[in-house]
Formats: structure tokens, sequence, C-alpha cells
């Protein structure tokens, strides 16, 4: 016998999960759009080039995380380990960034793919949401990012969120933030792990993400970022905090926040959800500043910013903190037959469905008490009960499961009493 078993790292979402996690993107995906980001939609696998280049030769998605393969054509191909580049490589395709409405704000929605280890919260496929907006030239729209990332966890119901946010400068600070780090790390290399080793050679500002304890102990002696912005880099990241500290956004300078992508310059940030205790349970979402993607991907010079939120991990940690708002499925009405009415009872499921009547029907000969359990269970407002004296009259009786109030009306009536 055949035993089929989901894929190390992936599940299957149904019931209460797989509506809250439609219900998480609605929330997402309407505040984006009152910020006028349109959707689009990208494939889900793309070259692998595409994403060496914008993630970075360095990136842990690109040199651990990445499902590639050669296709039947033998093109070398990636599942996506994030969104942004693609959406990038289809705004340069498509010539998007040639309107006279810069910047251009876009959403998108979908599955994002990393060969990660699994654990709780780590999945191989996941959904991340996430918005663009691509030609930036002020603080401004940096800030208006952040703050419509911070509303949104608030609407969605997060009690406590912490912003993490630091500042990466532009090119030349950061050049030069990368040789005091050498400097400092050079005489520490050699006992920290393989993978810091690689990251001293190819980009030393991810030393600062190393999750090797010893090594974070090394870390914290480091040179800090802010130390080595240059006077605009600084003036740049003060005016996106002053515009937050406006807005009532609470945030913390992470001075070794530098987010695993080595597409980003200027501000970092990262969302925490911290619980009732206190404690941090990890990052819910993040993004940043980029200034030279579009052009890596064969576009022009627009500096960019965006951000992307787990929505698996947005679902779990909901879950945790309100269990009771978790999504049950409802119905409007279920209709219960009795005898030989199906075709009568159909054309109703018809006429009310078609008014946007939320309704369900068996069309198993079960008894009246059978199928009152089953509209129970599936949530329903209301029974309409169909039997041949019914059929005959033109006439239901609409039982309100709540109140027991039963009336007889037609299926006009019905409909108007549901709407
Ligand atoms: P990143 O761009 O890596 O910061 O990812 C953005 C968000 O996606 C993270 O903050 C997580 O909430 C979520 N995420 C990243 N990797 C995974 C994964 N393997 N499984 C589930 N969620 C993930």
């Amino acid at each position: 016998m055949a035993n089929y078993q989901p894929q190390r790292g992936t599940y299957d979402a149904f019931y209460g999960d797989a509506l809250n996690i439609e219900k998480i993107t609605k929330v997402l995906k309407d505040i984006a759009s009152s910020y006028a980001y349109y959707p689009i939609h990208t494939p889900i696998y793309e070259s692998t080039e595409l994403f060496t280049r914008s993630a970075g030769e360095s990136s842990d998605i690109v040199t651990k995380e990445m499902f590639d393969f050669l296709d039947k054509g033998g093109r070398h191909i990636s599942l996506r380990p994030e969104v942004t580049a693609g959406v990038m490589r289809a705004i340069v395709t498509n010539k998007l960034y040639a309107t006279k409405d810069l910047p251009l704000k876009l959403q998108y929605f979908g599955p994002a793919f990393r060969y990660d280890r699994p654990q709780a919260g780590r999945y191989r496929q996941f959904n991340q949401f996430g918005v663009e907006q691509v030609g930036v030239t002020n603080a401004y729209e940096d800030a208006e990012t952040i703050i419509m990332g911070y509303d949104c966890l608030k609407k969605l119901g997060f009690p406590h969120i912490i912003l993490k946010i630091n500042s990466i400068g532009d090119l030349e600070s950061r050049a030069n933030y990368k040789e005091a780090l050498k400097e400092y790390f050079k005489d520490k290399i050699d006992n920290m792990c393989a993978d810091c080793k690689h990251r001293f050679e190819t980009n030393p500002l991810r030393i600062l993400d190393c999750k090797v304890p010893s090594d974070q102990e090394l870390v914290k002696d480091a040179p800090k970022m802010g130390n080595y912005l240059n006077e605009a880099s600084q003036t740049r990241f003060d005016e996106v905090l002053s515009i937050l500290d406006k807005a009532g956004v609470e945030y913390e300078v992470d001075p070794t926040l530098v987010r695993g992508l080595d597409y980003y310059s200027h501000v970092v940030f990262e969302f925490h959800f911290i619980s009732n205790e206190g404690t941090n349970l990890g990052a819910l979402g993040g993004g940043g500043h980029y200034d030279n993607l579009l052009k890596e991907v064969g576009g022009p010079k627009l500096s960019s910013v965006g951000f992307a939120f787990g929505i698996e991990r947005l679902n779990s940690l909901l879950k945790e903190i309100s269990p009771d708002t978790y999504e049950v499925e409802k119905l409007d009405a279920y209709l219960v037959t009795l005898g030989e009415v199906k075709e009568k009872a159909f054309e109703i499921a018809t006429q009310l469905r078609r008014n946007n009547i939320d309704v369900d029907m068996g069309f198993a000969s079960k008894s009246m008490k059978a199928q009152i359990k089953i509209a129970l269970r599936k949530n329903a407002k209301y029974i309409v009960i169909i039997g041949e004296d019914e059929v005959k009259n033109d006439l239901y009786q609409l039982k309100n499961l709540e109140t027991q109030e039963q009336v007889s009306l037609n299926v006009e009536q019905i409909i108007n009493k549901l709407k």
C-alpha cells in the first residue's frame, strides 16, 4: 500500500489554519491597497543566477538554502527563496520603471522556498506577503513603508511589536565599516566557525549575523556600524527615525542588525513580537532600503524600499495570543431536505448562492436530526426546511438555529431576510 508523506519541511493547512492564513493575508492586502500598492504576481521559479546575483554569493540563502535544479532543457533553475528578486526582474522585463508615477508601489503574496533545517515555525515552503516601492527619493518613503508594516501588525492584533532598526549606510560607509570589521576579526577568525571564515573573505558584515554562541561573544565588542556612517548616511537615518517618532512607532536601534541579504543599503529593519512575559519570540518580518538591486538585474539605478512578512509565523503567534479569534467555517444557511425534494432544493440553493448567500446542502437522504447536526457543525445561522408540502405550497420553513425562531417564507422572502 502506498503511504505518501508530506515532504520534509512542508505542511498542509486546513480548516482553521487555512481560514486564518486567508484572513491574515486579506488584512495585509487591504492595508497595502489603502496605501496604493498594486498587486504583482511573478513565477515561483527563476534562473538561479538571478538569486545568486541579488541575494549575494555570501548569503546563507544562496550558499545553503536554495532549492535548485537543472530542468529538462539543462537550465539552472531555483525555486524562489524570497520574492523581491523576481519582482525586480519583472519590473525590468516589463519596463514597469518607465512610468511617470515613480515610485512604483507593488505588493505580493505567495510561496517561497528555503532548504532550511525544519524546526518550529521554520518550513521549506512558506508564504510571504511583502511590498516594494521602487524609485524612492527621500526618507518619507522609507518611513512610510516601515509605518505601514508596523500598522499591519497592530491591525492583526499583535499587542507588543518592537521594531529593530539600523542603518548600514551607503556604499562608502559600508566599505569603511567592512575594513574596520576585518581589522577587528583578523586575529580572531582562526577560532571562529567555518561560515564566518568564509564570510570574512566575502562579506564580513555577515559575521554579525552568526548564530554560533562563541562567535556571538566575539561579535559583541566588534566595531559598530553607527560609527562608520558618513554624514549623508547619518542624516538619512536620523530623518527616518524622526518620522517614526512622530508616527508613534516604538523602535530599538540595533547596531548588529544587518539582515540576511546582500542587497540592502541605508535603513534595515525587522519586526519582532514580544510576549506578555517580555520574551522576544522572533522576527515576524523584515526589510530595508536598497539602492542597486534593480540595476544589478539589468534595469536603471532606482532606489527602493520593501519588507516581507512570514505568513506562517504571523499565524502561529496570533493563534497563541488570541486563540478565540481563530476563524471557523461559517454558513448563512443549511438546506434540510425531507423526501423527494432534491431537485427543488438544489434550485433554491443555486438561487441563494447567486444572491451571495453562503449555503450548503447534502444529497444523501438523512434524517432531519442528522441534517440539523451537520448544520450546527458547519456553524450555519439558519436552516431552511424543504419538505414535499413546502415544495407544493412554495413556502419553506426558515429557522434561526440560535433563537429557534421559525417562519414560513417563499424563496424571495428568504433571500431578503438572509441578505
Ligand atoms: P527574511 O527576508 O529572511 O527576513 O524573511 C522574512 C520573513 O519570512 C521572516 O521574518 C519570517 O517571518 C519568514 N520566514 C523566513 N524564512 C522562513 C521559513 N523557513 N519558514 C517560515 N517562515 C520563514
